[in-house]
């Protein structure tokens, strides 16, 4: 008998039944599968938890995010109605740091409206306890919400990253999928395999022009939920305005290779050893995304190094400041600003891509 809280069982008795899965089909049940998935059932951010985001280094971040929003609503012309939204809002501090610096304007503060586009309950019920005294309201929606009356500032740190992957490998001449199988000498265990037949023209297309002679041996990931995101900004910005900002860890193009990884306690462990146990995200990649944009219809700025765009927004001038407030707090400031920005730490593998409407002018801060 399957038991239904044991997700690697459950994922075997799917393959047995059907076949080996896509990665994208096994990472959404490692992921999301509402009983015993990662995000269904953990609160994986911190030191307590599986890994550590900017937000959670320090507040500048937010701080710093919270102006771009604010100098982008100034550019827009101070619309008295902005939906800001954020994807995937992890413990909420992004947000409670961003509505904070905020407050320089009353009048922005005054025009916002919250939504929080998030699948963890525990993450919710962490983003309501953070933001329990914001000075705005707050929604939920379960998606991107592509209707509604107003501009739009959408947000996202860390959340196109942990959308689920394929992978392609060039194997006798053909792409094959990289699929989720049954381990050949331990029946109890998962392993990857390759499909037997060459991948069909609909999977092909999803190969970058630039990567499909690639040579024998070479392993090309795609990204469904490229084009997905891209739509959805595109429905809502192309409407109404605003622009959306999109920061996370990966190449301004990819090359190819295999960067699928799984994260339990601050430790790589292996991505199909405990399915639902540990966080698997890959390295976006920004050149795919910013085609998916433009052929939604939008303008796309970046990607721009963390670092650079940190900086250019002004992280040393804050930093600054907070240490003129805590003299104490020196050392640690200064530790945070090396970590956010140097180039050894977070500052040229993580990245900041703006989509615009097509034809605005150029974003802040790009
Ligand atoms: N932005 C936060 C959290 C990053 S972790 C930070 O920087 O700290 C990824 C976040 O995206 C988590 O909040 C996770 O629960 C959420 N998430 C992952 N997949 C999602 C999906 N398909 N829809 C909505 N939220 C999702």
């Amino acid at each position: 008998m399957t038991d239904p809280a044991d997700l690697r069982q459950r994922i075997l008795a799917r393959i047995q039944s059907d076949g080996p899965l896509t990665i994208a089909a096994y990472m959404a049940d490692a992921l999301y599968d509402q009983r015993a998935g990662y995000y269904a059932t953990k609160d994986p951010i911190g030191a307590g938890g599986d890994f550590v985001t900017a937000p959670e280094i320090s507040q500048m971040f937010g701080e710093l995010i919270g102006l771009w929003c604010l100098s982008t609503w100034l550019e827009m012309g101070a619309p008295k109605s902005l939906r800001l939204i954020e994807l995937g809002p992890g413990r909420g501090s992004l947000m409670a740091d961003a509505l904070r610096a905020a407050r320089v304007r009353d009048d922005f503060l005054a025009a916002l409206k919250v939504t929080l586009v998030e699948v963890s309950p525990a993450l919710q019920a962490a983003q309501a306890e953070t933001l329990s005294s914001a000075p705005v309201v707050v929604e939920y929606a379960p998606e991107l919400p592509t209707t509604g009356a107003e501009p739009a500032i959408i947000i996202a740190n860390e959340f196109l990253d942990c959308l689920p992957i394929r992978q392609f490998v060039k194997l006798e001449g053909a792409w094959r999928e990289r699929l989720v199988g049954q381990h050949p000498e331990d029946p109890g265990a998962l392993a990857f395999v390759f499909d037997p037949a060459p991948a069909a023209a609909p999977d092909l297309a999803l190969i970058p022009s630039h990567l499909v002679d690639a040579d024998e041996g070479t392993l090309v990931e795609v990204r469904p939920a490229d084009a997905r995101i891209a739509e959805a900004c595109a429905a809502r910005l192309n409407r109404h305005g605003g622009r959306a900002v999109f920061i996370d860890y990966g190449p301004a193009e990819a090359t190819g290779g295999d960067t699928l990884q799984a994260v339990r306690a601050h430790e790589k462990v292996s991505p199909l050893a405990d399915p639902g146990q540990a966080d698997l995200t890959a390295r976006v990649d920004f050149g795919a995304f910013a085609r998916a944009a433009i052929a939604a219809g939008l303008d796309v700025a970046g990607p721009k190094e963390q670092g650079q765009w940190l900086v250019d927004l002004g992280v040393q001038h804050r930093a600054i400041a907070l240490m003129a407030a805590e003299e104490d707090k020196k050392h640690a400031i200064a530790t945070q600003v090396f970590r956010l920005t140097d180039a050894s730490q977070m500052g040229a593998l993580f990245k900041a891509m703006c989509l615009s409407p097509a034809g605005s002018p150029p974003p802040p801060g790009f």
